[in-house]
């Protein structure tokens, strides 16, 4: 009885059970049921030699999507934003100059990194649904010629606007400058080819085009970063996202020791992930993302939807579509949720409630989900 009166009475609460919904929206994408079953085998100790023979594995993996031979390529026990947050942090030094190219809402938080850091911002604006003008960086270098990094996005989520991330490599190495690239939403639903390309650093995200469970982010540094991390003066500030701590685990061969508890279960997924990944093959994989993004073009076309974006930088796996004159967007987009399970995106910023973004990431990328998503739009228009 003294328990009982020491206890304090709360609501009694039985398991979650989540609906089944079809994810068409800008991440997390649907998994799939190899994947996610992956998640409910046997946990081992993160020192366990099986499990550190699943991590070389694991960094292999992270080398194929990624198209790099870089050493340091990883996966951070923590989301994209920990990814991005990895990248600023260790390269970084207080007073380094960064140009940071914005064209919506991701290149918004790399400047909140560069200033968090102790670095200078020098923002190089685009218009939201328009790619990076690399003319603008090109002036940028010009006027700030002691500029250490220049960092964008590769797939801008907030506007499913592709930027070349080739041409702004290719110019930041002829001013000497590092790269940092944003990867999120693009890595396995088009090309990301890091050594030929040239990048530097660079995040992804485990929910977007790879399909696996939220809060992993595969990240990759090539030998040039890899020495601009060796030579700081200055300690890095993030203690769990310091590479030299983190890299003792898991760049230690047999020899690992203990830095955090690595999400055991959730490796698992993004290995599993990442092994479909490869039995399809990169490049089938991006194919697959181009026709679903035809196929779901064409129907929502003739339903009336307009695109944001022009053609060449379209992302396929990203649709921002204008809805026909006179919908109101947020009633449909409920009514797909509890009629249809279906979620897609609304805008973001000045986009809100004007714009739909539909996802076609990873394994939501399938003839099946497009039909699924125009069949219950016929129905509701
Ligand atoms: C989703 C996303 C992120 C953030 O990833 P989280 O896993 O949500 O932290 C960063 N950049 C881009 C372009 C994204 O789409």
């Amino acid at each position: 009885m003294i328990a009982n009166e020491l206890m304090i009475t709360k609501q009694t609460i039985s398991s979650f059970d989540p609906p089944k919904r079809r994810l068409m929206g800008p991440g997390p994408s649907d998994i799939h049921p190899r994947v996610l079953n992956s998640l409910s085998r046997h946990t081992i100790g993160h020192l366990d030699p099986e499990f550190v023979r699943m991590m070389d594995e694991l960094k292999n993996l992270t080398q194929y999507v990624f198209q790099t031979d870089n050493q340091l390529s990883m996966v951070v026990s923590g989301p994209g934003s920990a990814g991005m947050e990895t990248c600023f942090v260790n390269l970084i030094e207080p007073g380094d100059k960064v140009i940071v190219c914005q064209n919506g809402v991701f290149g918004g938080r790399m400047k909140e990194n560069v200033e968090r850091s102790g670095g200078t911002a020098i923002m190089v604006m685009d218009d939201w649904g328009k790619p990076v003008d690399l003319n603008k960086v090109a002036e940028a270098l010009k006027a700030n010629p002691d500029t250490k990094i220049i960092a964008f996005v590769h797939a801008e989520t907030s506007t499913g606007v592709r930027s070349d991330a080739e041409g702004l490599c290719k110019l930041a190495r002829e001013y000497d400058c590092l790269t940092i690239v944003d990867a999120v939403t693009s890595l396995g639903g088009i090309p990301v080819l890091v050594d030929e390309w040239g990048i530097d650093a660079i995040y992804s995200g485990s929910q977007k085009c790879l399909s696996a469970t939220p809060g992993l982010s595969p990240i990759s540094f090539s030998t040039k970063a890899v020495e601009a991390i060796k030579n700081r003066k200055t300690k890095v500030q993030s203690w769990f996202l310091d590479l030299s701590l983190v890299m003792k685990y898991w760049g230690g061969g047999v020899k690992r020791s203990y830095h955090h508890t690595a999400p055991i279960n959730a490796l698992y997924c993004m290995h599993e992930a990442l092994v479909m990944c490869q039995e399809e093959g990169l490049e089938n994989r991006w194919k697959r993302h181009h026709d679903m993004h035809l196929l779901l073009k064409a129907g929502l076309e003739d339903l009336g939807f307009r695109f944001l974006v022009e053609e060449p930088y379209r992302l396929p796996q990203l649709n921002a579509v204008f809805l026909p004159e006179g919908l109101d967007e947020g009633a449909i987009r409920k009514r797909l949720l509890n009629d249809f399970n279906l979620e897609v995106g609304g805008g973001l910023g000045a986009f809100a409630g004007k714009i739909w973004r539909v996802g076609l990431m990873g394994h939501t990328a399938r003839k099946e989900s497009v039909e699924y998503c125009l069949n219950a739009l016929k129905r509701i228009l």
